[in-house]
């Protein structure tokens, strides 16, 4: 086997034909997983989806298969809906919310028991939902609100909820309206609960094609700044510790494997979707359906392992 590269200078890196290996690997794997079945919405996507698209800072970018197809994002805008809460409230971020990975499932109320209704981070459900509930309680119009900021990220208008996804998780939203109530009955809810849950199932309902949503992850590759404006939306101390949160704890109860295999923070939802960053350099997101055990899209993990192997450049 040749050894892998190792590089420390992106433009040597030829990321177009990186990206034409990985398609030709993942024709070749077995179907491994299932699409998300507890949403009865999201069990309707064509498992067979694949897409990937990379943007370079400097504004080179690459795709390869279904990467302009909207897909459901799900859990990866708990990254969004944190930024938004940072930049409303600052530090006081931490008082509600804790940043240790959780080690388990990412709807799971075990901990939430024991740890007196603080969840441990604000990237799985427990923690979206109480930051739902800061953006409750500090915006005037949340949804509409939310949509807004995330536009101004994507830098495009077309970025909208799916209604139906929404409601489809409503109509099954159990657990979620489980965590809410036993972190409320702790103190640390401020507002109605179907109120946080609505705000919660539409931002989850947020959809994105992989070229969009890796535009709009430059701003954590970037320091904070958006790329096109360069308006500074976090400051670089937040933005360091928005990176660190997506690194630690951005893949439920497999954030250790994948930073083993990929060595990138990231996130990932239950729609199939992974955006990954690569501080200082370039944001890339892939869509595969069908997850893996821990709910993380099989495939790709596996296409961000090879990205990160065939081009050498690493963070660590
Ligand atoms: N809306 C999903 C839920 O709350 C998000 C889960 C995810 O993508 O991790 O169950």
């Amino acid at each position: 086997m040749n050894p892998l590269p190792i590089n420390d200078d992106i433009d040597v890196i030829h990321f177009g034909s990186i990206l034409e290996e990985i398609q030709e690997a993942i024709a070749k794997e077995e179907p491994e997983g299932q699409v998300a079945q507890y949403i009865p919405e999201l069990a309707k996507v064509d498992p067979a989806k694949f897409g990937m698209h990379l943007c370079r800072l400097d504004g080179e970018s690459y795709s390869i298969g279904d990467s302009d197809e909207k897909f459901s994002l799900q859990s990866i805008t708990k990254v969004l809906t944190l930024t938004l809460a940072i930049s409303l409230i600052g530090d006081k971020v931490w008082d509600r919310v804790g940043v240790e990975p959780s080690g388990s499932a990412f709807n799971s109320l075990t901990l939430l028991e024991v740890e007196n209704g603080k969840p441990r981070n604000p990237l799985i459900n427990s923690g979206a939902l109480v930051i739902a509930d800061i953006l409750v309680s500090h915006l005037s119009d949340p949804k509409k609100d939310f949509l807004h900021f995330v536009r101004k990220l994507a830098g495009s208008a077309d970025i909208h909820y799916n209604y139906q996804v929404a409601q489809s998780e409503k109509d099954w939203g159990y657990r979620n309206a489980a965590l809410l109530n036993l972190m409320k009955s702790f103190g640390n809810v401020d507002n109605d609960i179907d109120t946080v849950l609505d705000l919660y199932f539409h931002m989850c309902s947020t959809e994105m094609s992989c070229a969009e949503l890796s535009r709009t992850f430059l701003l954590y590759a970037n320091g904070g700044k958006l790329v096109d404006t360069g308006e500074r939306i976090l400051s670089r101390s937040h933005t360091k510790r928005v990176n660190a949160i997506m690194q630690t704890c951005g893949f439920y109860d497999e954030a250790g494997e994948f930073s083993f295999k990929v060595g990138l923070p990231g996130k990932s939802g239950v729609g199939g979707g992974i955006v990954a960053i690569h501080p200082g350099q370039y944001s890339v997101a892939v869509w595969s359906p069908r997850l893996n055990r821990k709910g993380n899209s099989a495939l790709g993990m596996l296409a961000l392992e090879r990205l990160t192997s065939l081009s050498g450049l690493s963070i660590f």
